[in-house]
């Protein structure tokens, strides 16, 4: 069994790189027994869609372009 160390570890490594199918079970087989674990690992998962975001400038799916923003502001008045 992982020790948390170990764990958080993989949890960081997983962010720069792929992991091996071996440390993967490893990993879930800690996180599924350890709560902390467990929640940096959400955490990380967060993080790391994040950083995707920044990486990908293009994708703005919250801006609302000027006609829907009037659609949605003549919706209200009703
Ligand atoms: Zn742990």
């Amino acid at each position: 069994m992982l020790s948390c160390k170990k764990a958080t570890e993989l949890i960081e490594k997983r962010l720069v790189t792929k992991l091996s199918p071996v440390e993967k079970i490893q990993l879930k087989m800690h996180t599924a027994i350890c709560s902390q674990c467990s929640t940096y690992e959400n955490q990380s998962d967060i993080i790391e869609k994040c950083i995707a975001d920044i990486h990908q400038p293009d994708k703005e799916p919250m801006k609302l372009s000027s006609e829907r923003k009037e659609q949605i502001l003549k919706q209200l008045e009703k």
